[in-house]
């Protein structure tokens, strides 16, 4: 499976050197030849190390350098050898305001680094209640290259983010089972995914993984989650 930490707007600097120094004392041979393991912290706390995760970056502006003021480009990136990213997150498209097109911009310029890329998409609550879940989703794929080698897609309802309201298994799967007529990528589902839930939904026939947010903040809760996952 792939298990995916997006730690969002937390941790600084010093508190994710003590996260990276947990993880890679717990992450054993046993965990890594089952799992590969993806950690987001935000940019200011990217971490210089030797990991036994992959580092990825939340977010990047398409660009090498150059004024774009409160971005990063690649040549930032680069310093910490960062090849893995986050796009269209629903908390990027919501509340930061990026557009269909800046998404794409996103995945074009991550594509063409050969980056590897976890595309984010998910309805919100009044397009689910409509029963529009798999047109709205197929929307947002529109304007990526679903073959791109590199790519890994992260269903994620808005509905189900942080609230505790976990999307159930039967709609994981028939969620995923649809997506995976679209795509070859490896398929995860996020949202409100904890200890508790991870056995259950590491389970899903058509599940190669999750990303996880609040369950992931703390090293030693991402770490038990882990080692829950099937
Ligand atoms: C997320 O925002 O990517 C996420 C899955 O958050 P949470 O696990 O807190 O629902």
């Amino acid at each position: 499976m792939i298990l995916a930490a997006n730690l969002k707007c937390n941790h600084t600097r010093a508190s994710f050197e003590r996260y990276c120094e947990i993880l890679n004392a717990n992450l054993g041979d046993e965990i890594l030849s089952k799992h590969e393991i993806l950690v987001f912290p935000p940019s200011v706390a990217l971490n210089l190390g030797n990991h036994k995760f992959i580092q990825g970056a939340q977010n990047f502006y398409p660009c090498q350098n150059g004024s774009f003021t409160g971005e990063i480009g690649k040549e930032m990136l680069g310093e910490f050898d960062i090849s893995c990213v986050l796009i269209g997150h629903s908390e990027r498209r919501e509340i930061l305001g990026e557009s269909d097109e800046l998404i794409a911009r996103k995945f074009e310029f991550a594509k063409s680094q050969g980056w590897k890329i976890v595309f984010c998409i998910g309805e919100n609550e009044a397009v689910y209640k409509e029963g529009k879940t798999k047109d709205f989703l197929a929307s947002q794929l529109e304007k990526i290259d679903l073959d791109y080698q590199n790519l890994v897609i992260a269903y994620e309802p808005i509905w189900a983010i942080g609230t505790g309201n976990t999307a159930t298994s039967a709609i994981i799967d028939e969620i995923l089972s649809f997506l995976r007529t679209k795509t070859k990528a490896p398929l995860l589902y996020g949202g409100s995914v904890n200890l508790k839930n991870i056995a259950e939904i590491s389970q899903i026939p058509s599940c190669d993984g999750v990303l996880v947010g609040t369950a992931s903040w703390e090293a030693e809760n991402f770490i038990n989650l882990i080692k829950e996952a099937k």
